[in-house]
């Protein structure tokens, strides 16, 4: 039977589903990261080219050693540590077939935030790569925009600055200060509220929290 906590994530998964639909979104949603990943892997196809844009859920998951062992053209920007093999790669994403990524915040109506300081997977994420993937977990979900806009500027970005030892204000104490300090990681606040051509968006919901 049940637990109350999984027929309300049931509930809301389903109503998140709807709303994705709504938007040309295709959605799914998987109880574990294991489901998902499994998800992940038939929907993208062997043989398919497939990058990402730093996201610590789907390295976290399995997802990325699953590709990079697997029968895929992967180009893994973490450990690229040529500074030009890395621009060159950042900028062959906008050619390949998938471009994975987890949002920093969903609201409750469908719309996904991202928040970028280069631009590159904001890009991404609105043209170019025939498909985008993205792998979120409940604990994203925010009632409405408003409140997923502050999920991503006050919770998100200062953990991302921490996790990138970035010397901007929220590093410091935890709290955004609406900065433009060198480095800041919010240069781009990004909206996707449709997606443009149908289902070239997907979004693989989980029970199991992931990332942060
Ligand atoms: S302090 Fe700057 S880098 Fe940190 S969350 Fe706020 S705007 Fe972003």
């Amino acid at each position: 039977m049940a637990t109350p906590k999984e027929m309300r994530n049931q509930m809301l998964a389903e109503k998140l589903i709807k709303n994705f639909e709504r938007r040309n979104m295709e959605a799914y949603f998987c109880k574990t990261a294991a489901e998902a990943t499994e998800k992940a892997l038939e929907l993208i196809g062997e043989g398919s080219s497939v990058t990402w844009g730093g996201s610590m859920t789907i390295r976290d998951m399995g997802l990325t050693k699953r590709l990079i062992e697997g029968n895929y053209d992967v180009f893994d920007r973490d450990t690229c540590t040529d500074p030009e093999k890395l621009q060159e790669g950042i900028r062959r994403a906008f050619f390949m077939d998938w471009y994975l990524a987890s949002p920093n915040a969903i609201s409750e109506d469908g719309q996904l935030v991202n928040i970028d300081g280069t631009g590159n997977r904001v890009a991404a994420i609105t043209f170019g790569p025939k498909n985008v993937l993205f792998i979120a977990s409940l604990n994203k979900v925010c009632q409405d925009l408003e409140s997923a806009v502050k999920r991503a500027r006050s919770t998100a970005s200062p953990i991302n600055a921490a996790r990138f030892d970035i010397k901007t204000p929220c590093r410091m104490d935890g709290t955004c200060h609406d900065c433009n300090a060198p480095g800041c990681i919010c240069s781009y606040i990004h909206i996707t509220r449709n997606s443009g051509v149908k289902n070239r968006i997907k979004i693989i919901l989980t029970e199991e929290e992931l990332g942060f």
